[in-house]
C-alpha cells in the first residue's frame, strides 16, 4: 500500500542492493508497495505534484556496480543506463557519433538536475527527451528479468507502452546505438549525410518540451536519400518513428521532393498527445514543420 502524498514527511526506506538479482528479488518480494529508483529527479517531481503516491521502499539502482559510463564494440556503442544525463552528454564519443543525443541531452532540464538524472529513466519513463533521438539510432534496450539481460528495439517497447498500464518491473541495464561513422558535412564519397534534433517548448529554454524531433539523412551523388530516419515525441506523447514520412523520402528525388507532402506525412503519422498547454493539431503542425525545415537547410540550399 503506497503511502498518500500528505504523508511526505514520512520518508520511505531506501533498500541498496548490490547486485541486478538482489534489486529483482526486493522488488518482487515488496510488489507494488516499491518502487526502483536511480536518479530520482522524475519521481520527486512526480511525488510533489501529486501525480505519484510516495512508495514505502524505494530501490536504489545506483548501488549497483557496472550500469555507468559508454563503451564501444563492433556492433554497437552501449551505454550503462545508470549514467548520468551530464556524463552522457560530455561524453566524447557520443559527441562524434551521435550529435542528435548530444542536443537531446543539451535540451533536457538544467546542469543541476542532469547530474542527478539518468539516462535510463529518461528512458523508462516513456515519454523522456532523449528517445527520439535515440530512436534515429535504432536504439536496443537491455533488460533484466530476474534470470537473463536481453536486448529489445526500443521502437517494440514503445509501441507495446502505448497499450500498457502497469509500469515496466524489469530493470533496464544499458542502452545500445547502432555504430555508426561520425556525420560529416560531405564525405569524399560524395554521399551528404546530416543529423538533427529540435525541441519546442513553453519558452526558450529550461522547459518542457511541447514536440521534439529527431532525424538523420543521407543523401548520395544523384540527390536519393539512402539512409533516413525520422522520430516525434514531445510532452506526454509516446515517441515514435514516422515510418510513412522516411518512405516518402526514400522514394523520392532531392530535386523533386515536395515540402508539403513531407509536411503532410507527418503531420498525419504523428499521434500527438494534447494537454493544457497546447492542443494535439497545433503538436502535430509543429511536428511537420520542424521536419520539413530540417531537411530543406541541411539539402536544399
Ligand atoms: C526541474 C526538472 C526539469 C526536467 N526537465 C526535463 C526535460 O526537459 N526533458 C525530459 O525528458 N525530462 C525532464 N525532467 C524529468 C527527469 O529529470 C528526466 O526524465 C530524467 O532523465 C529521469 O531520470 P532519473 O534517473 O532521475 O529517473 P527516476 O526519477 O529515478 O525514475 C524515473 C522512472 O524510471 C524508473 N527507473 C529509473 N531507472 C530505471 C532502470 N534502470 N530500470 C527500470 N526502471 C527505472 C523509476 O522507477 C521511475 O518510474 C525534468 C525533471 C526536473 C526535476
Amino acid at each position: 500500500m503506497a503511502i498518500g502524498n500528505e504523508g511526505l514527511l514520512l520518508a520511505p526506506a531506501v533498500l541498496q542492493p548490490h547486485d541486478l538479482r538482489d534489486a529483482w528479488r526486493m522488488k518482487h518480494k515488496l510488489g507494488d508497495e516499491s518502487l526502483y529508483i536511480s536518479g530520482g529527479t522524475l519521481l520527486r517531481t512526480r511525488w510533489e505534484t501529486g501525480a505519484a503516491p510516495i512508495p514505502r521502499y524505494l530501490i536504489d539502482l545506483r548501488s549497483i556496480k557496472g550500469l555507468t559510463g559508454v563503451s564501444m564494440t563492433a556492433n554497437h556503442i552501449a551505454i550503462g543506463a545508470l549514467s548520468p544525463l551530464s556524463d552522457c552528454r560530455n561524453n566524447a564519443l557520443l559527441q562524434r557519433v551521435a550529435p542528435a543525443l548530444h542536443e537531446a541531452l543539451r535540451s533536457i532540464a538544467a546542469p543541476s538536475v542532469r547530474n542527478l538524472a539518468t539516462i535510463g529513466g529518461n528512458v523508462v519513463s516513456g515519454a523522456g527527451d532523449a528517445l527520439p533521438a535515440l530512436l534515429i539510432y535504432d536504439a536496443e534496450l537491455v533488460w533484466f528479468d530476474g534470470r537473463h539481460a536481453a536486448a529489445e528495439p526500443a521502437e517494440d517497447w514503445l509501441r507495446r507502452l502505448k497499450y500498457r498500464s502497469a509500469p515496466e518491473d524489469r530493470i533496464l541495464t544499458e542502452i545500445r546505438l547502432r555504430a555508426v561513422d561520425a556525420v560529416g558535412q560531405s564525405g569524399g564519397d560524395g554521399l551528404r549525410k546530416f543529423e538533427a534534433y529540435r525541441k519546442v517548448g513553453r519558452r526558450e529554454a529550461f522547459t518542457p518540451s511541447l514536440v521534439t524531433v529527431a532525424l538523420s539523412a543521407t543523401v548520395d551523388r544523384d540527390g536519393r536519400f539512402t539512409d533516413i530516419r525520422i522520430a516525434a515525441g514531445g510532452g506526454s506523447a509516446t515517441p515514435q518513428r514516422l515510418a510513412a514520412a522516411e518512405a516518402l523520402l526514400r522514394e523520392t528525388i532531392l530535386s523533386e521532393l515536395t515540402y508539403g507532402s513531407l509536411y503532410m506525412a507527418v503531420y498525419e503519422e504523428y499521434e500527438a498527445c494534447p494537454d493544457a498547454f497546447a492542443s494535439a493539431d497545433y503538436r502535430k503542425k509543429t511536428a511537420g514543420n520542424l521536419v520539413v525545415s530540417e531537411i530543406w537547410s541541411a539539402f536544399a540550399q
